[in-house]
């Protein structure tokens, strides 16, 4: 389990006269289920790379159970991660070969599994992507992403818009079936819809880089 504590942290991009996101005190408790939500430039992704190492923290600490993130390799944090970010990564190669990048132990039969959760059954494991997952449509590439994930033994999941180019009904069935994933592991999502909210633990807004409402 990971918990994530930042204490007076300030983001700020070098090409930018103010900081993107400015948190006073704000902690992610293991196991916890939350959504991020708000308007578009509000801060909701820069938090998120903050956790994954890859936003430019200028003051203030962001620590992972209790150690400052810039003293832990990023690898052993990265291990315990299941990331979906907006911009999905895909190898050309087969099904069988996007899914296995993400656990290269994953057998036909997870695999499998892992697309009938995110309703891409009608795809074989041995269907081949194009590069850069051209011959998929958007809505087939952000699920064949989210497939990976159920293929991980992960602690925290981070999801940045995991549904945005997903029909509301999908969308829905997908997100049960992470929960069902999901039932001891954190998970953060941001989100752009707000329906289904009310299954979360906590649900924070954001809006000009602050955190305005948590609860
Ligand atoms: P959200 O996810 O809520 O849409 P972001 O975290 O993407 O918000 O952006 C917060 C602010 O930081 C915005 O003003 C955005 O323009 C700025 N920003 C985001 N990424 C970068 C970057 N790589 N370089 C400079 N500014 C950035
Ligand atoms: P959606 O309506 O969900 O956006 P599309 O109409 O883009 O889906 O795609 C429908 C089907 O056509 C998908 O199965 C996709 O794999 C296939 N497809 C989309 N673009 C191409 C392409 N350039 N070459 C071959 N097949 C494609």
């Amino acid at each position: 389990p990971i918990q994530f504590d930042f204490k007076d942290v300030s983001i700020q991009y070098p090409t930018e006269k103010k900081p993107a996101v400015r948190l006073a005190a704000f902690q992610i408790k293991p196991g916890t289920n939350i959504a991020i939500v708000g308007p578009s430039g509000s801060g909701k992704s820069t938090l998120m790379q903050a956790m994954l190492t890859f936003a430019p923290i200028q003051s203030g600490q962001l620590l992972v159970n209790g150690e400052e993130l810039d003293k832990i390799a990023p690898d052993s944090l990265w291990r315990q991660l299941n990331v979906s970010l907006q911009h999905n990564h895909f190898f050309y190669g087969s099904i069988y070969e996007n899914l296995r990048f993400a656990n290269k132990e994953a057998g036909e039969e997870a695999c499998q599994e892992a697309l009938e959760k995110v309703q891409l059954s009608h795809f074989s494991l041995e269907d081949q992507v194009l590069e850069k997952g051209t011959n998929l449509s958007g809505g087939e590439k952000q699920r064949l992403a989210l497939a990976r994930l159920f293929l991980r033994d992960a602690s925290v999941w981070l999801l940045d818009e995991p549904t945005s180019s997903l029909d509301a009904i999908t969308e829905q069935e997908i997100m049960e079936e992470i929960e069902k994933a999901t039932k001891y592991q954190t998970v953060v999502t941001i989100r752009h819809r707000l329906t289904g909210l009310e299954k979360m633990d906590q649900i924070i807004v954001m809006n000009h880089g602050e955190v305005v409402e948590q609860g």
